[in-house]
């Protein structure tokens, strides 16, 4: 079980699987709010939050939203906007101790461009 919340605390997380990497994407949304990815079945996930405790930000072509808290300004999480009910989400290690984030892989993910790991290796995110 890895933890993590934004530096006021109001939005928290909890993952029950480890994430196989992590992410660090190029992407004119991921570069700007510095994220560190965890791709995870949604199911593995727990999100706890105040009610509108979070900004919900949706752009391009709608397909997820990308939450942020509404105090601190933190970006916690995305979700999937489709209603399967095993989508995959990500939350942001960066909100995760330090040590935490340390046991992971980083992968640098083209999302700008080539939708592609840049390291060469398997494109499956
Ligand atoms: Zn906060």
């Amino acid at each position: 079980m890895i933890a993590g919340s934004c530096h006021c605390g109001k939005v928290e997380f909890q993952i029950s699987k480890e994430p196989q990497w992590l992410v660090s994407c190029n992407c004119s949304i991921c570069r700007r709010v510095g994220a560190l990815w965890a791709h995870l079945p949604a199911d593995q996930v727990s999100v706890v939050a105040p009610k509108n405790g979070t900004i919900e930000y949706i752009q391009g072509d709608r397909m997820l939203a990308i939450h942020s808290c509404i105090n601190c300004g933190c970006t916690t999480h995305w979700t999937s906007l489709s209603s399967e009910p095993a989508a995959t989400m990500a939350v942001n290690f960066h909100m995760c101790d330090q040590a935490d984030i340390a046991k992971f892989r980083v992968r640098r993910f083209d999302g700008a461009d080539s939708w592609r790991f840049l390291d060469g290796e398997s494109s499956e995110v």
